[in-house]
């Protein structure tokens, strides 16, 4: 696995410091003034996807919310918008099937900018986008 997920960015320090929702929302949790999250337990499905070589998540709710996805613990929670529309609740993050084979296919390529998947690409895109790229 070479594409960057919150594990991953933890270990090598790349871009920025990264923390998981459950350390977000306790930190959020010990600020005055603000709204916290009242429950721990998820509602809603958020899609993961690869962006500029980073297992990401867009949250549905806001335009700006983006965070580092976390393979071992596949929950969301927008600091941008406090998931006031969820009840404040995290979402469950779905990850492909395929999810090894986008790592597999993405990792290949030399550039990590030109590293994307969205949930409407299939595998075959991919190679496609690989060969036609001169990336084996
Ligand atoms: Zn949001």
């Amino acid at each position: 696995m070479s594409i960057i997920t919150l594990e991953t960015a933890k270990e090598t320090q790349q871009f920025g410091s990264h923390i998981s929702v459950q350390l977000w929302c306790t930190y959020l949790r010990s600020r005055d003034g603000l709204s916290i999250p009242i429950s721990f337990v998820p509602h809603g499905f958020a899609s993961a996807v690869v962006n500029h070589g980073r297992w990401i998540v867009r949250c549905p709710l806001c335009t700006p919310g983006a965070m580092l996805a976390s393979r071992k613990e596949p929950l969301f929670w927008c600091p941008n918008c406090g998931m006031a529309a969820n009840n404040e609740r995290p979402m469950h993050v779905i990850f492909p099937n395929e999810a090894d084979v986008i790592d597999d296919l993405l990792s290949r390529r030399p550039d990590p900018h030109t590293r994307h998947w969205e949930p409407t690409e299939s595998i075959d895109m991919l190679l496609h986008e690989n060969r036609a790229n001169g990336v084996i």
